[in-house]
């Protein structure tokens, strides 16, 4: 069994001019592509041969001898979730159980909103922001390189992607504007009410 590059679930052009299609065709056609060639490579052979990525995943976090199996496996799972995260007229005020849940947990949309943002800006360097749930409560949490939420017994609802191929063609070194633009217009809320659902 071999991991498959999944299709971007709109148009390459669909998120424009937020996220263009140069953007995609770097991002998902060349990283996501290599992360994903480079996990069958690492695996082809060993135990992890035939196992899905989540297991994949939790057998390798914190194992210094798999470094690069983890990160490639996780950047392959991120970048996948990542997509399903944004949708064409996407993102403001959520609807649906996702909506309470954010209230309980936040006070507000907009508490969410700016903690969520802050999250991403201060990832220093490369990573990631997200919504997750963990231990039944809803948490903000932000993850280096490719860490990823299910290596820390949490669950993802949401993420960004703050690693500079994410927004430079599109934003250069403006990564306040790309986060206020996916929260603004790009979250697909109907995806995170899926994950809560789950
Ligand atoms: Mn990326």
């Amino acid at each position: 069994m071999i991991f498959v590059l999944p299709d971007l679930p709109y148009a390459k052009d669909a998120l424009s001019p937020y996220i263009s299609a140069k953007t995609f065709d770097f991002h998902h056609g060349k990283h996501h592509q290599l992360y994903i060639d480079n996990t069958n490579k690492l695996i082809a052979g060993t135990e992890l041969d035939g196992k899905t990525l989540r297991e994949i995943i939790v057998a390798t976090a914190g194992d210094t001898s798999r470094v690069g199996i983890f990160n490639n496996a996780a950047q392959t799972w991120n970048h996948s979730f990542y997509w399903q995260c944004m949708k064409p007229g996407g993102g403001g005020v959520p609807t649906g159980p996702i909506a309470e849940q954010i209230t309980q947990a936040f006070g507000s949309y907009e508490n969410f909103a700016k903690a969520f943002k802050e999250a991403g800006l201060t990832q220093f360097g490369s990573g990631w922001a997200w919504l997750v749930l963990k231990e039944g409560k809803l948490e903000i949490m932000k993850t280096p390189n490719g860490d990823t939420p299910m290596a820390h017994g949490a669950t993802a609802l949401l993420t960004v992607d703050v690693w500079e191929h994410a927004y430079y063609l599109d934003y250069q070194n403006r990564r306040a504007d790309y986060l206020q633009d996916f929260l603004d217009k790009l979250i697909n809320w109907d995806f995170v009410n899926q994950q809560l659902q789950k």
